[in-house]
């Protein structure tokens, strides 16, 4: 079996979708990219969170082809493949529903950069794109549009939800769950009121220090 290690990261990542409470039923997809290879393991299509097993994860080429798998590959492969393709450095991609960040996503809105947390992680605000209809590469096209020119490794479709991006799996899915738990912040905040905004100097310092200084 091909990139065993990288198919029970990917597969043990699925879980953290709903225990961090980001997905519904069979909703979003985890899929890492093997940098040696270039070859990338993805969730297959429509299977249950805890059904999903190593060995059912598919693995495809830079292209989408599938090289090793039974099952049919995620409804998302194709964007998945055009951002690993125009993003280099990207080797991990996480899509969710989840609901406060596709609460802004359905209203075009992106989510603006007012807390601490935000200025750390993204470094700016969460940027939205526009809307792309599934199953092609058209989704992984406003994704990479959307990020260029910004620190943030998320950002959200417009009526759909959210693509977070790292350097592995396991960054994609901490993108993803600080995606949702700052949009619920922000969120929260709009309904007591108009959120104070932050210096771009102070947001430049935070990310900063977070980026490089921040943790062991
Ligand atoms: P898949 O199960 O095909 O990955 O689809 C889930 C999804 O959220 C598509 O956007």
């Amino acid at each position: 079996m091909l990139l065993p290690e990288l198919r029970r990261k990917v597969c043990d990542l699925h879980i953290e979708l709903p225990n961090n409470h980001l997905v519904a039923w069979t909703s979003g997809n985890i899929s890492g990219r093997d940098p040696e290879s270039g070859l990338i393991v993805i969730k297959p299509s429509g299977l249950l969170f805890e059904e999903l097993t190593p060995e059912s994860m598919v693995v495809v080429d830079a292209n989408g082809t599938v090289v090793e798998g039974t099952l049919k590959a995620s409804s998302d492969t194709a964007s998945h493949c055009y951002i690993y393709r125009h993003m280099p450095h990207v080797n991990g991609i996480v899509h969710t529903h989840s609901r406060y960040a596709t609460a802004f996503a359905v209203l075009g809105r992106e989510i603006p950069c007012v807390t601490t947390a935000m200025g750390d992680e993204f470094g700016g605000s969460i940027p939205c794109g526009g809307f792309a209809l599934i199953g092609g590469e058209e989704i992984g096209k406003v994704v990479v549009d959307t990020l260029a020119g910004s620190r943030s490794p998320s950002c959200l479709l417009q009526n759909h939800g959210v693509f977070a991006t790292g350097k592995n799996a396991q960054s994609a899915v901490k993108a993803a769950v600080m995606t949702e738990d700052n949009a619920a912040i922000v969120w929260t905040a709009l309904q007591i009121g108009t959120p104070l905004p932050l210096a771009q100097t102070d947001i430049d310092r935070l990310y900063d220090r977070y980026q490089n200084v921040y943790g062991q």
